[in-house]
């Protein structure tokens, strides 16, 4: 079975939203509550960062830095 896949569409394609994954800010914490952490803005949560950031702020993470 073939699977069709949508383009991205070009908003998102210029203004990717961040992963924190892919982030130098991240981290895995100790704590098995919140095992995700952010050092730049240095908390941690029981999900990805960026979702945190976005729900308080309204607005994708603008920290974001790309690993290398
Ligand atoms: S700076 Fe932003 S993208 Fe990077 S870990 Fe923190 S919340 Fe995630």
């Amino acid at each position: 079975m073939n699977k069709i896949t949508e383009p991205m569409p070009e908003s998102e394609r210029d203004n990717p939203t961040p992963s924190c994954s892919e982030c130098v800010h991240y981290f895995i914490t100790w704590d098995t509550s919140f095992p995700y952490g952010c050092r730049a803005m240095d908390f941690k949560s029981k999900r990805s960062p960026h979702l945190d950031v976005l729900e308080s702020s309204g607005n994708p993470c603008l920290m974001f830095t790309l690993r290398k």
